[in-house]
């Protein structure tokens, strides 16, 4: 029996959620559930009309309950998101509402056009082959393909990893065989220093990359999807953000150069 999840926030569920994950909103969360269909509350996502992100409003047309179960047993619940640069950019999620139990069973623009927008940027820092994989991966993920999307994802993760073992097995003192032996969570803490803070911290969350994909269901792949795609992606800010230093470096030595040829 694991831990109830903390609830998805509004954008969570309609944006990074994949199709059909189902979500229990137990009793003393039923405000969350309220909001996911009628809180009016902001959300700064991709627009792929305006090809920006940009600023949704949830459009509401109607009397509303404010009772924080009103949602509840609901059966269809569809949630319009406008666009406030232009209202006729409209994002569409559709929901079942079982009891308390709620998945997304529909939505348009695509998943995969929502999110491969901000994931675009890191083509820079990953091969062709893992990068075409991990669009591939949100795409099978959009569609409910637990197991498919899932396997994209982890080989792409182990082979950040990998990378980072690259360089920490040339440490002083590094201990090749704990590694060899270890799982992932292990792996990941004996990275300490070479991959993010927030990956080391949470490495727990990655235990589940050490199970066969054959002793996975379809829906703990999709729960785990978000996790992983998350830490490839703290990963891929790092070298973004290490190669976009690099370049600067550069352009400073070429500029200091240049007045020193000069003097
Ligand atoms: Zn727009």
């Amino acid at each position: 029996m694991t831990a109830q999840k903390p609830p998805p926030t509004k954008k969570e569920f309609c944006i990074d959620y994949p199709l059909y994950e189902q979500f229990t909103f137990e009793m003393e969360h039923s405000q969350e559930g309220w909001n996911l269909f009628y809180a009016r509350d902001p959300i700064d996502t991709y627009c792929p009309k305006c090809n920006a992100h940009s600023i949704f409003h949830h459009d509401i047309s109607g009397t509303i309950s404010h009772h924080p179960d009103s949602w509840v047993g609901k059966t269809r619940v569809g949630v319009w998101l406008k666009c406030s640069r232009d209202a006729s950019h409209t994002l569409y999620f559709l929901f079942d509402v079982q009891g308390r139990t709620v998945q997304k069973i529909g939505q348009y623009p695509s998943l995969a056009d929502l999110n491969t927008y901000d994931v675009r940027q890191y083509s820079a820092v990953l091969s062709r082959e893992d990068f075409k994989e991990f669009t591939k991966a949100i795409g099978l993920a959009a569609h409910g393909v637990g197991v498919g999307s899932f396997v994209y994802l982890r080989r792409i993760f182990e082979n950040l990893v990998d990378a980072a073992y690259q360089v920490a097995k040339t440490d002083d003192g590094w201990d090749d065989e704990a590694y060899r032996n270890g799982r992932m969570a292990e792996r990941i803490l004996l990275l300490d220093g070479h991959l993010p803070e927030f990956l080391v911290e949470n490495r727990s969350m990655y235990k589940i990359l050490s199970q066969g994909v054959h002793e996975l269901t379809e829906n703990e792949c999709l729960a785990a999807f978000p996790v992983v795609k998350m830490g490839i992606e703290l990963v891929l800010d790092e070298k973004l953000a290490a190669a976009a230093k690099q370049k600067k470096l550069q352009q400073a030595r070429s500029a200091i150069h240049g007045l020193v040829s000069k003097a």
